[in-house]
This record gives C-alpha cells, structure tokens and sequence, in this order.
C-alpha cells in the first residue's frame, strides 16, 4: 500500500508489517520491518513524509555495504558505506513512480 511519495507499507513474507523505501546509494529499495515483535526491528515515528526510523539501518552484502540513518527525511549515510554518498546527509527521494503504482504486487 502506498504511504506516500517516499514509503510503502509492505507485508513481509513472514507475515510481519514492513515499510520500503528508495535508496540513491544503492539504487534500490529497502526494506525494514517494522511490527514491534522478533527481530530485528525498527521503531518509525508514523510520519510518511520526513519518517524517522530507528535504529540505523544496516545492510551488508559480499559487495556492498549501506548503513544509514533515516532522520526527519533525512538519510545520513555513514563512512563504512561502500557507495559514493558515504559521510553525506541526502534527502529521502521519492520512490520511482513504478513503486508508486499501486497495482504493484506487495
Ligand atoms: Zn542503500
């Protein structure tokens, strides 16, 4: 279901409640769950605009690392990422309107 430009709401395939988003350092989307039971686990302040998520958000891969912050809107990208937006502050972008539609499948 869409949220807003910036998020979807999804239903991972386990069943728990999820949220995505677009990534520009990883031209790609993340996902993170979000339901408050097993792990792991993120804490979102509701807003669908500028969302906090909390903790950061770590993904890891043979070659790639992401880790960021997701602050009022803003993805803090830390040094141990691998892609060009390490140790910058960037907007959340958009999601690409084809995530946008909401035909798309969850
Ligand atoms: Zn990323």
């Amino acid at each position: 279901m869409i949220l807003s430009r910036k998020l979807r709401s999804l239903q991972a395939v386990n069943g728990r409640a999820g949220l995505a988003y677009w990534c520009q350092g990883c031209d790609g989307i993340h996902t993170i769950l979000i339901d408050g039971k097993g792990s792991p686990n993120w804490h979102w302040d509701g807003n669908k605009d500028k969302p906090t998520f909390q903790p950061s958000v770590l993904l890891r891969s043979p070659d790639r690392t992401c880790h960021t912050y997701v602050r009022n809107g803003i993805v803090t990208f830390l040094p141990d990422c691998t892609h060009k937006y390490k140790g910058t502050d960037q907007p959340l972008p958009d999601l690409p309107e084809w995530l946008q539609e909401e035909e798309y499948a969850d």
